[in-house]
């Protein structure tokens, strides 16, 4: 339901291609549905190459005049979009929490990354700016343009589907490019069809936005492939975003990527950390959105003095949380997106007992809800430890010092986000300027995203940055073009 008199979007079962909703012309569906009750939602035939071809034809196309408007006019666009996000919050939230088994706590705090980022990137038109730099050759001035890439590839999970979608679309649409998305399977709503609406509203011209519900099988590669695309920004798991980066460098292509991969965030508990504080935020960081965040404690390690103090107020927190319906006010835990992700939760809760860890809080696991459980006496190479988890489970791995949690906090093959906790902020930056990865809080969870702050991982997690000046430069190209005001002399 909206908010106002405004009627609440329909049609969600078409595609958005070159400005037209389409009905898509594959033989297979796309059955989208509510993970807490299994409900129907929409059903989507999805979209064949040739519909793919269509779009990035459109996008082709719109992408020149649209570079060629008024920083003005781009930036209003983007203004209105923040308009229309504010008089649909409810019905988008909504949308947010049976799309995405959102919690109303997860989905408000979805609506507001993306509000902000929409913010953000209304700013880019007028702040993009080339340079004017010196020249060793006499008589020359070098100057530095920054351009519209064109045409831009975006994949997004669907995991945050709204914000990781819009964190892309908003700045490349600001920069003057045009944009081809494939939202991911389980949310091509709040991951793509319902943006598409929302930046028809606000008058984005025909062709600019693009949104293609396809199967992997038909449209995955054949979206990173196209010649008429030279950057795709993906969001996702590793392995597909290693499979991305190869299709784009691969064969006849050398493109452009930004890959914002999976992480497996430590996050560190100091003997002298406030340890009330510390257990606040393990439970709000490992169990926000049932633990399927990039972001979200994938390792808790604690100082062996205050271990088992730890472990027991954590558990005794943990044990508060409602499980249940992610409309309901009060729930803290909602459903799993899939049966494919339970299933993974259920192997690695095998796994765990298998290795040797110890279970102090478990459940039913009933349909796609997954209470928490806990694990202690983990070590650094159990499966629980070392991979990522996204879900409700964690363990909790004994340091014996300081210098023994930072080095079983760097023991990963990730370094996307990661936390520490400690009374000496001295310490705390030290420790922070230790850890290999692109993010660190002082007494804060890793869960953290702020539209003008740069966001990304290193190693496995993935290579560009996010938000402010940091995407700014990924979604535009760098054109050095030289001036030769007298003339030359050359050696021969
Ligand atoms: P996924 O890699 O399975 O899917 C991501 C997207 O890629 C989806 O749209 C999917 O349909 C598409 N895709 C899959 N195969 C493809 C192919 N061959 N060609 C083109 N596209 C293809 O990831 P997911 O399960 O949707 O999301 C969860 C993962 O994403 C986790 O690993 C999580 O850590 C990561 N993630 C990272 C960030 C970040 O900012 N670093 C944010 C959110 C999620």
């Amino acid at each position: 339901m909206s908010t106002n008199t405004t009627s609440a979007y329909s049609d969600f079962h078409l595609q958005f291609i070159a400005g037209e909703w389409q009905t898509g012309k594959d033989d297979s569906t796309n059955t989208n549905t509510n993970p807490y009750n299994g409900d129907t939602l929409v059903e989507i035939q999805q979209a064949t190459k040739d519909q793919l071809n269509e779009a990035y034809d459109a996008a082709t196309q719109a992408q020149e005049a649209w570079a060629k408007q008024t920083p003005a006019e781009r930036a209003a666009v983007l203004y209105k979009v923040v308009n229309i996000l504010d008089q649909r919050q409810e019905e988008i939230v909504d949308w947010l929490i049976k799309e995405s088994g959102s919690t109303r706590i997860k989905a408000m705090v979805e609506f507001g990354a993306t509000r902000a980022i929409t913010l953000e990137a209304a700013t880019f038109p007028n702040r993009v700016h080339g340079e004017i730099r010196p020249s060793n050759t006499p008589g020359k001035e070098n100057f530095i343009y920054r351009e519209p890439i064109g045409v831009v590839a975006v994949i997004s999970p669907w995991n945050f589907p709204l914000h990781l979608t819009q964190r892309s679309i908003a700045p490349a649409l600001a920069l003057g490019n045009a944009v081809v998305l494939k939202p991911a399977s389980d949310t091509p709503v709040t991951g793509g069809l319902l943006l598409a609406k929302v930046f028809e509203e606000a008058g984005l011209p025909k062709g600019l936005l693009n949104v293609v519900v396809g199967s992997g099988s038909e449209i995955g590669d054949a979206i990173v492939e196209h010649k008429a695309s030279s950057f795709v920004s993906f969001t996702g798991s590793t392995s597909v975003g290693k499979h991305i980066g190869e299709l784009a460098n691969g064969g006849e292509h050398i493109k452009q990527v930004a890959l914002e991969l999976g992480g497996n965030s430590p996050f560190v508990v100091l003997k002298d950390a406030d340890i009330d504080q510390a257990v606040k935020a393990a439970v709000f960081g490992k169990f926000l959105h049932q633990g399927q965040i990039c972001m979200a404690i994938n390792r808790i390690i604690v100082e062996n003095e205050v271990y088992d103090e730890f472990v027991e107020r954590f558990l005794s927190h943990v044990k508060t949380l409602q499980v249940g319906d992610p409309n309901d006010q009060g729930t803290a835990i909602g459903p799993i997106i899939n049966e494919k992700q339970v299933q993974s939760l259920r192997d690695k809760i095998d796994e765990a007992q298998k290795e040797g860890a110890k279970m102090l809080l478990s459940g039913e696991i009933n349909g796609q809800l997954v209470p928490p459980h806990v694990f202690t006496e983990v070590t650094r190479e159990m499966d629980i430890a070392y991979n990522e988890i996204f879900g409700p489970l964690i363990g909790i791995i004994r340091a014996k010092n300081e210098e023994d949690a930072l080095s079983i906090a760097n023991d990963s093959m990730y370094g996307l986000s990661s936390a520490v906790f400690t009374a000496d902020m001295q310490k705390g930056l030290r420790f922070a300027r230790g850890i290999r990865a692109g993010m660190t809080h002082i007494n804060d969870i890793p869960v953290n995203d702020e539209s003008n702050v740069a966001f990304g991982g290193e190693k496995n997690s993935g290579i560009g940055r996010f938000n402010g000046e940091w995407v700014l430069e990924e979604f535009t190209r760098t054109h050095w073009i030289s001036m030769q005001n007298e003339p030359r002399e050359y050696p021969f």
